[in-house]
């Protein structure tokens, strides 16, 4: 049996690792010259960093980290997880704790908050149309206000009620919350999130380049820095030509990591099929940038954060990630990423690269505790089409894709690419890569697998 795999991102890795240890032989086409997909580092500053924070619960599944071999390759440091929210000058913690907050609103704004929360539990708005609805029915109009409806905006550049409902769902990271869930976490001190994390020593990279090396030892192949001119389907049968290779590559299964939209483009330009109405058509998700800026600062008062969520509107960027909170460095110097995520007609996305770097170090300065760190050195990374945009098509879009998709058998979509969460995770990514591989190899999994 042969696998061709399109993309070698997180999922693709996983597939691609799992099957050749499985004995299939594989083929990886990646059209970047790196590995790694959106977990990639690279050095800065003395340390390594990644285009984005990657948290690895300390609690990984057994497949996971059987892909890995327990990591005995590395040194995976261990940490307790710590992130928070900055909002109107104050720090809440993420994931949320409610006496926090309420410590942090005070009691006037509790007492509103309160009211609110059980109005819309008495009296929730029907139908659910949007984002908006949605989360004013779980949180109550007051908390939806405060801390989701300009985070959202600034998040996506669009209101919330022009988002989907599914956005929502994952931006809370839970479906409902009922008045037992609420009164669990209000006398419990148990957060949500995983607590402690593990981070590689040599960066996410090591994890990936290991995974490459062991697909390499058990005979498959990796091809980087190539792109796919156009995939033909005989049968079962997919055929694959890349740009540097007159004769194409027939697999037996193909496993595409990337852009649905992208592989229905690429089947057509050879395949015109019968299938297409004009109603299921390719449709092009509307897309979200990412402009990263990476700083390399010193202060006085090194933040202890892995994230600062940055709820306020004043301060454009998202999100703050310190990466000496992941690596464990501390010696008064940071290495920080400030991600603003832009639309490409947005006059940012086209500044000069000094000029970006000084407007995130004037930007970083409104956050109290760095207010006087000073930027030695600044890089930025441009991530075009970093995002789907989750609004009210979104679920339709992503099921017509899939439906189109199924019309040719033998093709199976996975990855980051194709997930309806947006929060999609580095874990998720790995998950779903060994799930695809034993779908392909018809094995059956259990829960205590998963
Ligand atoms: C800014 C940011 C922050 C994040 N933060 C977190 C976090 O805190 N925690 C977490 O767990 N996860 C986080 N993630 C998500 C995590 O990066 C993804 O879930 C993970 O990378 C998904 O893996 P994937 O293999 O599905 O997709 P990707 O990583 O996107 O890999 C897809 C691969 O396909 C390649 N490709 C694309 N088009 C083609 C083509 N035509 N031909 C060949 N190859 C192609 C790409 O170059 C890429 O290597 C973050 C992501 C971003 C962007």
């Amino acid at each position: 049996m042969l696998v061709g795999i399109i993309g070698a991102g997180p999922a693709g890795l996983a597939a691609a690792s799992y099957l050749s240890k499985k004995g299939i032989r594989v083929c990886l086409f990646e059209v970047s010259p790196q590995v790694g997909g959106l977990t990639r580092s690279f050095s800065f500053g003395g340390d390594w960093v990644e285009l984005g924070p990657h948290f690895l619960s300390s609690s990984l599944s057994e497949p996971i980290k059987e892909l890995f071999d327990n990591f005995s390759f590395t040194e995976m440091r261990e940490y307790e997880r710590m992130s928070r929210i900055y909002h109107k000058e104050k720090y809440f913690y993420y994931p949320p704790r409610p006496f926090n907050i309420f410590r942090n609103i005070g009691l006037l704004s509790t007492v509103q908050a309160s009211f609110s929360f059980f109005w819309y539990k008495f009296f929730p708005l029907s139908p659910v149309l949007n984002a908006k609805s949605f989360m004013q029915n779980q949180l109550g109009d007051w908390l939806y206000r405060y801390f989701f409806a300009s985070y959202s905006e600034k998040l996506w550049g669009r209101k919330t009620h022009e988002l989907g409902e599914s956005y929502a769902k994952s931006l809370i990271g839970i479906q409902d919350i009922s008045f037992m869930n609420l009164f669990t976490k209000l006398v419990s001190a148990k957060k949500t999130t995983f607590d402690t994390c593990l981070y590689p020593m040599q960066g996410m990279n090591s994890l990936w380049e290991y995974l490459a090396q062991s697909i390499i030892r058990n005979g498959g192949e990796i091809y980087t820095s190539v792109s796919i001119t156009s995939l033909l389907t005989k049968g079962n049968k997919t055929e694959v030509k890349i740009n540097y290779a007159e004769k194409g590559m027939v697999f037996d299964a193909l496993i595409s990591t990337i852009p649905t939209h992208i592989v229905l483009s690429l089947l057509e330009k050879e395949q015109q099929t019968q299938h297409n109405s004009e109603a299921e058509r390719l449709v092009k998700p509307p897309f979200r940038q990412l402009l990263l800026v990476y700083l390399e600062v010193e202060t006085m008062h090194p933040i202890s954060d892995h994230c600062l969520y940055i709820y306020d509107k004043d301060i454009p960027f998202v999100r703050l990630t310190n990466f000496n909170a992941f690596n464990g460095k501390k010696d008064g110097r940071l290495s920080l990423l400030l991600e603003y995520w832009l639309d490409e007609n947005e006059p940012m996305w086209h500044m000069e690269e000094e000029d970006i770097i000084s407007q995130a170090g004037k930007d970083l300065c409104k956050i109290p505790d760095l207010k006087n760190a000073l930027v030695k050195k600044g890089e930025i990374k441009k991530i075009k089409n970093a995002y789907v945009l989750p609004d009210q098509k979104h679920m339709e879009r992503l099921q017509s894709l899939q439906k189109q998709l199924a019309q040719f058998p033998g093709i199976y979509s996975t990855g980051r690419s194709n997930a309806v969460n947006f929060n999609f995770s580095t874990e998720d990514a790995l998950t779903e890569g060994i799930r695809i591989a034993r779908t392909i190899l018809g094995e059956r999994y259990s829960e205590k697998n998963e």
